[in-house]
């Protein structure tokens, strides 16, 4: 039997009634950061879930943390405004040196200190890493970074940034993932002195911005673990990441369930509720089998990573099928909905945006697909 955390979700779901729809609608016209919410799950320790008790977290793992992410995002709620303050310290946890884990780890799990950045993707790259352009050179006791991150969200609600950069050229590296290198920049000296943010608008309220570096210096403890090891380091974070956005969708679908349902037993048309037709029963019933099916592999994931099996194919497959069930809901909450589907004090429209997000970051559909033909059905590799 999987642990269901039934306590952490009734207290997530306590906390999370605070901030009703209206809280996120007018933020999402505003464009707003929701500080409240976000000191609220920090003072309730929710966003220390995964950090160790040696560093004043919960000690607890993926399938607590992915309980938590769920049932904000079934309360209506958006996650993605602190949900990395949850798992990027990861890579320190797991590369990072003693000094280090001593130095960010309490304050992050206090929540003093937010690591909520994680500056990988680039304008000109995408998602092919391998050819990130920005560099770290090493002089003397510094490193000097120039390059340009783009899509890097939270970057002005956080004060720490974890940042993957060339160290070593492609051309002079066995492997073109080789020579890259993970470092932990602390925002608040670098703003001002080679480290430009510039917000980006975009379709949703995700306080997503690019990122300049020009001459920036940081020191050279900085660098988190090996100099030129830093893929292999972020790949490690990459399954906690899909599994945590995978339980995300899933929260997503259950809200865009019981709000359809809701609707189609209320409205009603032609003297009936229009849920008595089975034209608007059977997308949400097929919304709901995909949702549950989508669940059971975030579970399964979620079990293989907390015991320390791999489980790359799992995780990845979860964060597919949970996406894509969240999408199908989303779509058919919004056609139960009708024409008030559109209207901004439905929430529908909002969520759906927010939704949609998932089939393209932190990973596209696509790149899922082409690593379960290569990685799992032995196909060839496509790219
Ligand atoms: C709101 C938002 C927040 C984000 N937050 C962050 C963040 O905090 N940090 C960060 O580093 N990044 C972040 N990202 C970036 C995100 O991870 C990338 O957008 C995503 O990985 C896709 O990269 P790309 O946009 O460069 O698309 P591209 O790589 O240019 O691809 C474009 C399209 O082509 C498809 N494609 C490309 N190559 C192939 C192939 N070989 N086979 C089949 N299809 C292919 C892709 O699936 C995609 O649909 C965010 C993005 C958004 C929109």
């Amino acid at each position: 039997m999987t642990e269901t955390y039934d306590d952490i979700r009734a207290s997530v779901r306590a906390l999370c009634a605070d901030f009703p729809g209206e809280y996120w609608r007018r933020l999402d016209a505003e464009r707003g950061y929701p500080e409240d919410f976000v000191r609220a799950l920090t003072e309730a320790g929710f966003l220390a879930a995964l950090i160790p008790e040696a560093y004043g977290g919960s000690g607890l793992g993926i399938a607590a943390a992915a309980a938590i992410l769920e049932e904000i995002q079934k309360s209506g709620g958006n996650g993605a405004v602190c949900h990395a303050q949850m798992y990027i310290m990861g890579t320190v946890l797991r590369h990072g040196s003693d000094e280090q884990k001593q130095t960010y780890l309490p304050g992050i799990a206090s929540g003093q200190l937010r690591l909520q950045a994680f500056g990988v993707t680039e304008p000109t790259s995408g998602t092919d890493t391998s050819r990130i352009r920005t560099q770290a050179v090493k002089d003397g006791e510094t490193y000097v970074i120039n390059g340009q991150k783009v899509w890097t969200s939270r970057a002005e609600h956080s004060d720490l940034m974890l940042l993957l950069a060339r160290t070593t050229p492609r051309d002079q590296v066995a492997k073109p993932h080789d020579g890259l290198s993970v470092f932990l920049i602390d925002m608040r000296d670098a703003i001002g002195h080679g480290l430009t943010i510039r917000p980006i608008p975009a379709m949703i309220n995700h306080h997503t911005t690019e990122i300049f570096f020009d001459d920036l210096r940081i020191p050279a403890t900085s660098l988190v673990g090996e100099e030129g090891r830093g893929f292999r380091y972020i790949l490690d974070g990459m399954n906690a990441e899909r599994i945590l956005i995978a339980a995300e969708c899933v929260g997503d679908a259950r809200w865009f369930i019981d709000r359809a349902c809701d609707y189609a037993r209320e409205r009603t048309v032609f003297d009936r509720p229009i849920g008595r037709n089975q034209g608007i029963q059977f997308p949400i019933a097929r919304a709901h089998a995909a949702t549950e099916a989508a669940d059971l592999m975030v579970a399964r994931a979620a079990g293989l990573f907390d015991s320390g099996e791999p489980c790359g194919p799992e995780a990845n497959m979860a964060k597919l099928l949970a996406a894509d069930a969240s999408w199908q809901a989303a779509d058919m909450c919004l056609q139960t909905h009708g024409g008030f589907g559109f209207a901004t004090e439905y929430d529908v429209e909002r969520k759906f945006r927010e939704t949609r997000l998932y089939q393209v970051a932190p990973i596209s559909t696509n790149l899922i697909l082409a690593y379960i033909a290569e990685h799992v059905l032995g196909l060839p590799r496509s790219y």
